[in-house]
């Protein structure tokens, strides 16, 4: 009727328990601490601009992106707040750090020499590498660092930090040893903030908060406790549409690679999803889908734009044209999907692709200080 293109699929988000999650997890740290947020990879799929203006209006005031882009963008967004930028300082980008009142995470001796050379004692976080060897200062480095102080002269110290490995692991011996090595380089560097834990890492326990916790993935649903109950809300659901329905005979095949065979007669539902979509091509035969709440399977293998899914229990009229099938949500969350692909939820939600009609819902409560207000 209005010539809008049809919703093939619907990605639905949920603000407001996006932010209530923010919120959970802020109230588990200690009175003071600052809960960032981290809003890398636009926002784990979910749209850096939504996403940080939601959290924002319930009281975050500092913000972690992966990118010196992804910073400048979200700077137009929010003015006043303060944004980091974990993947570091790289070369030719300090003025560009500076003109947007970014926080360059410093991994390196080169990076902290470059940043002091802007001058103006621009406030910076210093990554240490405890055991991860990825970014930050590698021991050697923060030794050198540690002898000699006036490497960080001029230089506003915003915060130390570094990340942990194996959070999502509680008994993994190695956040032990990674939380020991924090103390010993803080130790060594002047006073300042100190942040450790990303989501998982703040259900480690209150040894593990200090002044700034980094979470991202648990704001987003994803279960920071694998293997046990998730404590966090769903944000996300996802449906797709079916396109066609067919009946099939003994024996016929599925798919590319003709990779599924129905032994006796069915129907199959084709679904306007595929891996050009995100909905990973590792759920082929895996994966499932619900139909007016009835769980039914994939059959064969993903395609770039659809899915096969098998109907045969259902009612002809629920797996109809035109009707959805529901790929995500409250019974099948997304770290289900996940295990389904073999992969994390951070993965199924970083892929969910650009094609699909995003709805936001809430997310417009206005800021309400309350005692445990970041400063
Ligand atoms: C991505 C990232 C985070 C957030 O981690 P989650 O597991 O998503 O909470 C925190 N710190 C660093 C350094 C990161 O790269």
């Amino acid at each position: 009727m209005s010539g809008e293109p049809t919703a093939y699929a619907v990605l639905d988000i949920d603000l407001d328990a996006l932010v209530g999650n923010w919120r959970s997890l802020r109230d588990r740290l200690p009175q003071g601490a600052i809960c960032a947020g981290v809003v890398k990879a636009d926002a784990y799929g979910l749209g850096m601009a939504k996403v940080a203006a939601a959290l924002a209006a319930a009281g975050c005031r500092l913000f972690f992106v992966a990118q010196l882009g992804e910073a400048v963008a979200l700077r137009h967004l929010l003015p006043d707040a303060e944004i980091a930028v974990l993947n570091g300082l790289l070369p030719g980008e300090a003025a560009a750090f500076a003109a947007h009142r970014l926080i360059p995470v410093l991994n390196d001796l080169g990076q902290i020499a470059a940043w002091r050379g802007t001058g103006g004692g621009l406030p910076a976080i210093i990554h240490v590498d405890t055991g991860m060897a990825r970014l930050g200062l590698p021991p050697g480095e923060l030794a050198r660092l540690a002898a000699d102080p006036s490497l960080l002269a001029g230089l506003s110290l915003r915060a130390v930090m570094s990340h942990l490995a194996c959070a999502d692991e509680p008994s993994h011996p190695h956040n032990a040893r990674q939380l020991a090595a924090f103390g010993a380089a803080r130790a060594e560097l002047p006073a300042a903030p100190a942040s450790l834990a990303n989501s998982s890492g703040i259900f480690l326990g209150p040894a593990y908060h200090f002044d700034i916790a980094r979470p991202g993935a648990a704001v987003y649903g994803v279960n920071p406790l694998p293997g046990r109950p998730n404590p966090m809300a769903q944000v996300v659901r996802l449906k797709g549409k079916i396109l066609q329905t067919r009946d099939i005979d003994r024996g016929e095949f599925v798919g590319y690679g003709s990779t599924h065979r129905r032994e006796g007669p069915g129907r199959i539902a084709t679904v306007a999803v595929g891996y050009a979509d995100g909905w990973l091509r590792s759920l082929s035969n895996r994966g499932s889908v619900a139909i007016a709440g009835q769980r039914v399977p994939l059959a064969g293998r993903i395609s770039m734009d659809l899915m096969t899914i098998d109907v045969t229990a259902l009612d002809p009229q629920a797996a109809s044209p035109g009707n959805f099938a529901e790929l995500i949500g409250p019974g099948h969350d997304i770290d289900a999907v996940a295990a389904e692909a073999g992969t994390i939820g951070y993965e199924i939600l970083t892929a969910l692709g650009s094609r699909y009609r995003r709805v936001y819902r809430g997310g417009a409560a206005p800021y309400l200080p309350s005692e445990k207000t970041e400063s």
